[in-house]
């Protein structure tokens, strides 16, 4: 007569094969085969635990209990091996049936382009060019001084709220705080020139500028700003003038009209505004340009002081800077109504900008 433990654990065994190989062949996922195996398997899996009884079985009984167990496990093992290898195929197969409709596709060939304020800057270039101007450069981090206090800014002085200015914080380097700053505009350049080239020189800057803005239509934290610092004896309003009209005359057309308004640039005096009449309605007026002209550049005789600043003698020298930002006159010869569309990046549109 054998002992209840044995035909109990028989019992359990002869179960869990019959239940678990209904299970594996049921199976439609190697993820749900991975379950059943843990379940069988696993650290505290029901056929794992099995073994745990048998001390308590008579060593008789054991001879019988040892092999169906390694006949159950080895039942279950392969079950799980071949239902695994038949959900592989079976997803291999599913795989092919739905083979990819591959067709060929004509690959586009996609060539390189100038970018649109690039290119209307080499135009820009390439006019101050034959008026005998030279390219200068200055430091996009600069120091508050050239930014601002030789070019008659001091600290304190209102128009400093013209420029919405990104300071460098520059402890760890030593340097005392709202000492460095992102330039806010060319005119960092003016003295600089003056220090390094013997009047009388035409100097032109084409660069890049920050400012604090928030960002809309009209604003960008980024650009681009055109400059010419000319430098020589007799200069007047006339020449300044006649920069003007020969300018916009060849970005815009020669029938561009171009008038001068007095404007504030604490660098220059007298300083003016150079507008354009508008390109869009010629003059009479539209929802662009409100009253028929367009705020072009800014420009002016360079004050003394700054002429002084950078070396140069006020009563022998006269000076006159004049630029303006060349996204802007972008925006204007391309009809654009968001200056955003510059530094996006979005080759698709700025490539439309023709
Ligand atoms: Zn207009």
């Amino acid at each position: 007569m054998q002992s209840f433990l044995l035909t109990e654990m028989e019992n359990k065994l002869n179960e869990l094969k019959a239940d678990h190989l209904q299970q594996i062949k049921r199976a439609q996922t190697l993820q749900e085969l991975d379950d059943i195996f843990l379940k069988l398997f696993g650290k505290n899996g029901q056929i794992t635990l099995v073994p745990k009884d048998f001390p308590s079985l008579p060593k008789e009984e054991l001879k019988t209990i040892a092999p169906l167990f390694n006949q159950v496990k080895n039942n279950l093992e392969q079950a799980i091996k071949e239902q695994r290898s038949a959900v592989r195929e079976k997803s291999y197969q599913k795989l092919n049936e739905e083979a990819l409709d591959i067709q060929p596709v004509a690959l586009q060939q996609r060539s390189g382009f100038i970018h649109p304020v690039i290119k209307i800057e080499n135009e820009i270039i390439e006019l101050f060019e034959k008026l005998g101007f030279f390219r200068f450069e200055a430091p996009q981090i600069d120091s508050d001084q050239y930014n601002f206090e030789l070019l008659n800014i001091p600290a304190g002085h209102p128009a400093r709220d013209l420029w919405d200015t990104l300071y460098i914080d520059s402890q760890k380097y030593g340097i005392n705080p709202g000492q460095l700053l992102l330039r806010t505009h060319t005119s960092n350049a003016q003295v600089r020139v003056m220090e390094k080239v013997k009047p009388p020189f035409r100097a032109m800057i084409i660069d890049r500028c920050f400012r604090y803005e928030n960002i809309d239509p009209r604003h960008e934290h980024t650009l681009e700003q055109f400059e010419v610092v000319l430098v020589e004896k007799g200069l007047s309003m006339a020449n300044l003038q006649y920069l003007s009209e020969y300018f916009l005359k060849n970005i815009f057309g020669q029938d561009i009209k171009v008038r001068m308004r007095p404007k504030y640039y604490p660098f220059v005096e007298p300083g003016v505004g150079v507008d354009g009449e508008c390109i869009f309605c010629y003059g009479k007026g539209c929802k662009i340009c409100g009253e028929g002209w367009l705020e072009l550049a800014g420009a002016g005789m360079i004050h003394p002081k700054v002429l002084k600043n950078g070396g140069i003698n006020p009563q022998e020298f006269s000076g006159i800077a004049w630029g303006f930002g060349p996204e802007r006159m972008a925006m204007l010869k391309y009809g654009l109504a968001d200056i955003r569309i510059f530094n996006s990046g979005n080759l698709t549109e700025l490539e439309k900008i023709k």
